[in-house]
């Protein structure tokens, strides 16, 4: 038997519900490789040995009384920390929050424990998942486990690098612009961002909230379906949260389409990529078109224009969510000096509870809403958001007359432009930065789910770094993007 700790959250519960391995042999496992890797890699911000161990040994105690355990029994899972839990602290790995405690659990993360999930901790992430490297986290960066010299990817990166290290098999991260996807690319493990509604936001702090949804990372794409159908569902806490059952996920995963047609956006061919990055591409459309799928050219106009459209609504609505942040009602209180009033109270705890790349965009957020620049900006961009979905309409609908366009199953596209970069290669020029974001904003622009699978590497100065192949399909056929990355892992063996 392969060690606990390198086996798939689905061949874990599986030892586990068969007896051949208790669950609080898999936490101590999953505690055991956090504790010998977590030193260098850095993905926690905190972790709760004993409260896992104890979850463990309940789920354990179930399973001897013969009660159903439920399908995710025993799994060791980390949380990245802009989700509330009801123990610990949810920092968002802010100042603002360094010393929250949640009164109540994220419905996404309450249905994973309701399954017999075990949360061993809390993940790093860039302050309020603002960013695309976990260098932006007020605490400490997360480094990426294939090279200690770079970064895991953002910002999700804690939750990215725990599932790369082997700490846990499963992780949970948020997804408002790429920040499941793209550190997924980075480390080399699956990301998946569902339909917009398809999980519950309750209890994930809001970043944008028309943008954000929770989405899994493993190690494979059985385990993203089986994470994600135990989190899906209705959850009348969260008003956009969708009825639509995600039921026997993980045993209707090896049909993919008949007929499959996948689209391939001539945009996404482009000599800006890192080199690695369009060959591996060609080679996994070539592999799909020698399994027999159709390949068809596509045309995405208007993806030129998502990172200018996503970089306003996203910030405009973060200016709105963070207002919250007051040092009165919620987060860290300058301390009064005398002769001041609530104005500069308020002012002296945003400026020393935020870090500079918050407070920059809730600047330009409300820049883009404020009068008179509320037309030109945010409503444009709205407008182009509309465009964007549009063009994934087109690709993804109903086929044209003359049987050209239209009709794809999915599209295909790299993940990001390029594979990890090194601790402080982009930190100083934010547009830089901003612009690795290019193939993944746009999912949740138009609402649709979008995967990230391991598609190839780049080998850069010694370090064999890897890449992404993004699968992007209409919004709620979730189950399908799943099993066209199923197929694409048998198709990479
Ligand atoms: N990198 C993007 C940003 O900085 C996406 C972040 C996210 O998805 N939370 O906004």
């Amino acid at each position: 038997m392969a060690s606990l700790a390198d086996m798939s959250a689905f061949d874990l519960a599986g030892v586990i519900a068969r007896g051949e391995a208790s669950a609080e042999d898999a936490v101590r496992a999953s505690l055991g490789r956090i504790a010998a890797g977590d030193g260098a890699v850095r993905a926690f911000i905190e972790t709760f040995p004993d409260r896992a161990l104890d979850a463990a040994r309940a789920v354990d105690a179930r399973r001897a009384r013969g009660e159903a355990a439920g399908p995710l029994a025993g799994v060791p899972v980390a949380v990245k920390d802009n989700l509330c839990l009801e123990w610990g602290r949810t920092t968002c790995a802010s100042r603002m929050l360094e010393h929250y405690r949640s009164p109540y659990t994220a419905t996404a993360v309450r249905r994973l424990i309701d399954a017999g999930a075990v949360v061993v901790g809390k993940t790093n992430l860039d302050e309020f998942a603002m960013g695309s490297s976990t260098e932006r986290s007020a605490f400490f960066a997360t480094r990426n486990p294939r090279d200690p010299g770079r970064v895991p990817g953002g910002s999700s990166g804690g939750s990215a690098a725990a599932v790369a290290a082997g700490m846990t098999p499963a992780a949970l991260g948020s997804d408002t612009g790429g920040s499941v996807r793209q550190p997924a690319s980075m480390c080399g493990v699956v990301g998946f961002k569902p339909t917009y509604g398809r999980v519950s936001r309750y209890g994930l702090v809001a970043f944008a909230s028309s943008l954000d949804q929770v989405g899994p990372l493993t190690r494979d794409v059985r385990d993203a379906a089986v994470v994600t159908a135990a989190m899906a569902g209705r959850d009348p806490c969260d008003a956009t949260s969708a009825d639509a059952p995600a039921a026997g996920w993980a045993e209707r995963l090896d049909e993919p389409p008949a007929g499959l047609r996948l689209g391939v956006p001539r945009e996404v061919r482009s000599p800006q990529n890192h080199p690695a990055v369009n060959f591996a591409f060609e080679r996994a459309v070539m592999k799909f078109r020698d399994a027999g799928a159709e390949i068809v050219e596509i045309d995405l106009p208007h993806l030129r224009h998502g990172i200018a459209a996503y970089y306003i609504v996203a910030l405009a609505e973060a200016s709105s969510n963070l207002g919250r942040y007051d040092g009165i009602r919620y987060g860290r209180r300058a301390e009064l000096r005398p002769g001041e009033g609530l104005a500069e109270l308020y002012a002296r705890s945003r400026a020393e509870g935020f870090g500079p790349e918050v407070r920059r965009r809730i600047l330009l957020g409300t820049h883009v809403l404020s009068s008179g620049y509320y037309d030109a900006y945010y409503l444009t961009a709205l407008k182009v958001r509309r465009l964007i979905k549009g063009d994934f309409d087109r690709a993804l609908g109903p086929r044209s007359a003359d049987g050209r366009a239209g009709g794809c199953h999915a599209v295909l596209m790299p993940t990001t432009p390029g594979p990890a970069w090194k601790f402080g290669e982009k930190s100083a020029d934010p547009l830089a930065m901003y612009l690795e974001d290019v193939y993944t904003v746009t999912a949740n622009l138009a609402g649709i789910p979008a995967i990230s699978v391991p598609m190839g590497e780049a080998e850069e100065e010694g370090s064999r770094l890897p890449l992404g192949l993004q699968i992007l399909g209409p919004a709620f056929e979730d189950l399908r993007v799943l099993r066209i990355a199923r197929m694409w892992e048998h198709l990479r063996g």
